[in-house]
């Protein structure tokens, strides 16, 4: 159960699910239409089961597909998005069904909180990284052109259900993708989630265990700093240079592998101060390279910082850096954007 100051909700992850989303929605949201919004790459793949389970449960279901890919997180697909729900009728109590990747699940979920000021939202994430971060919290947004995520709201779902029986078409790569993320959420609070992340050869109930204690850990911080006001803040480990990567790859690079390089150099460079032990870095490193995952970027300093410039959303002087202690605990602090720079720099020089 996750429960903010604006929404409860639950989170079920298990096999078959999406098989289940009628009958499991229908009695939180009442059945009245409902708009599937999925990618193409998962529609033809999970569109179907979705479809029938809310026939079912007797909904009016209809499909909406966008293209895939972070290149379509944006305005004219919202708007297309936005007027296919108008050409509905749909109201405020029809309900939105975002099944996909964290695309999908953004997009999907900032249609929900605009169309009549707020319908109904069912978060069904299909990649691990959405199962794991995007579905829970309640961030929703799209890119502009300028930069990602900068057009947004902060609206929870009524309900996320994670069909676990979806990694068997995973790519590889959304596999580590999501395993980026897992990772940084075992260093900021977890050892024994770190540790169940860096078992070889992890099956379906085994990575279930670990999507449930990613939610669980997510609900804690989010119950607590629902806006990112502060405490939430924790989650950004490894995002402030990841994000500065992820800016001078042009995106090219899955945002989970952009986290795995920030969370590197921010561990070297707290290495080197001592504000945590040689041995999390080498611990984290071992962990990010048996999941397929980066251990640090061919760009230099200056391009980062620049990166890091460009992707900050508010003008400050000042960053919140997320500092490792040991694995499970970091610290926040609060550094001139100088310091964050050397911090950068000092980070990529240990790792090179
Ligand atoms: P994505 O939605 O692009 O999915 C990755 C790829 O995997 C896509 O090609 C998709 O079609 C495919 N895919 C997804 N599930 C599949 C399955 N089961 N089988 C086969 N293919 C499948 O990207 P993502 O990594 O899921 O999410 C990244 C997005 O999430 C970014 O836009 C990021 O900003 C956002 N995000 C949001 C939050 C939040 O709190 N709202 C948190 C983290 C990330
Ligand atoms: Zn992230």
């Amino acid at each position: 159960t996750v429960s903010t100051p604006s929404k409860k909700y639950y989170v079920h992850t298990g096999a078959d699910l999406l098989s289940a989303a009628g009958e499991i929605a229908a009695p939180l949201r009442g059945a009245g239409q409902a708009l599937i919004v999925s990618d193409a790459n998962v529609a033809p793949l999970y569109a179907r089961r979705v479809v029938d389970s809310l026939e079912h449960a007797g909904f009016r279901p209809t499909l909406h597909v966008v293209p895939a890919g972070e290149q379509n997180k944006n305005m004219r697909s919202l708007f297309d998005l936005l007027n296919r729900m108008a050409a509905l009728r749909m109201i405020r109590s029809d309900t939105l069904f975002a099944l996909g990747g964290g695309v999908v699940g953004d997009l999907g979920g900032l249609a929900a909180s605009l169309y009549m000021r707020g319908i109904g939202l069912v978060q069904l994430p299909t990649s691990l990284l959405a199962a794991v971060d995007s579905s829970v919290g309640g961030k929703t947004a799209i890119d502009l052109e300028t930069g990602k995520n900068l057009v947004g709201t902060f609206y929870q779902p009524d309900l996320v259900l994670y069909d676990t029986e979806t990694l068997a078409t995973l790519p590889k790569e959304q596999l580590a993708n999501g395993f980026g993320e897992i990772i940084k959420t075992g260093m900021i609070r977890d050892a024994k989630l770190f540790d169940a992340a860096r078992k070889p050869n992890l099956g379906a109930a085994e990575i279930a265990g670990i999507v449930h204690r990613c939610v669980e850990i997510k609900r804690d911080v989010v119950r607590r700093d629902e806006k990112e006001t502060g405490l939430r803040q924790i989650l950004n480990f490894g995002h402030t240079f990841g994000h500065a990567v992820e800016k001078c790859s042009g995106f090219s690079i899955p945002h989970g592998f952009c986290v795995a390089i920030g969370m590197m150099i921010v561990t070297a460079a707290c290495a080197k101060r001592g504000i945590c032990a040689p041995e999390t870095l080498i611990q984290l490193s071992g962990a990010l390279r048996l999941r397929g995952l980066p251990q640090t970027t061919r760009f230099e300093a200056d391009e980062l910082f620049a990166g890091m410039l460009a992707d900050k959303k508010r003008a400050s002087d000042t960053v919140t850096l997320v500092l490792p202690r040991s694995i499970g605990s970091v610290e926040r602090r609060k550094v001139m954007l100088e310091e964050a720079r050397a911090f950068l720099a000092d980070g990529l020089e240990a790792l090179s």
